[in-house]
């Protein structure tokens, strides 16, 4: 599946359609806080393995994690459609900056615009 069609596809199920795209709507910060809280959901996956199993990932765990990762990019997927970016924009301009880091061995390091 392409991006662009996956986010086609995720924005049908989104609730919050009409509730706003401003940065202090309610729709906006529901996927501002849908994407954080999914993070942190595949986060707790990971601690209670490493807690609980001994950082042995079973195949059903592992299932959940891939629920959870796309959990994950459902909200990328609508919070950057209601920045107004197609996914694939997205990914490709995350590509572009990771392989211009890469050939200016600048792939370590700290900050947002090296
Ligand atoms: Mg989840």
């Amino acid at each position: 599946m392409k991006f662009n069609e996956y986010q086609k596809q995720a924005l049908k199920t989104d609730l919050m359609i009409g509730k706003g795209t401003d940065l202090n709507s309610t729709g906006f910060l529901e996927k501002l806080l849908g994407l954080v809280g999914e993070t942190g959901e595949l986060a707790d996956k990971f601690k209670k393995i490493l807690r609980d199993e001994d950082g042995v990932i079973s195949d059903e765990k592992m299932d959940l994690i891939k629920k959870e990762l796309g959990d994950v990019l459902w909200y990328l997927a609508s919070l950057s459609d209601y920045l107004g970016f197609e996914l694939e924009d997205v990914a490709q301009t995350n590509i572009e900056k990771l392989a211009s880091r890469q050939k200016r061995g600048k792939l370590g390091g700290a900050g947002d615009s090296r």
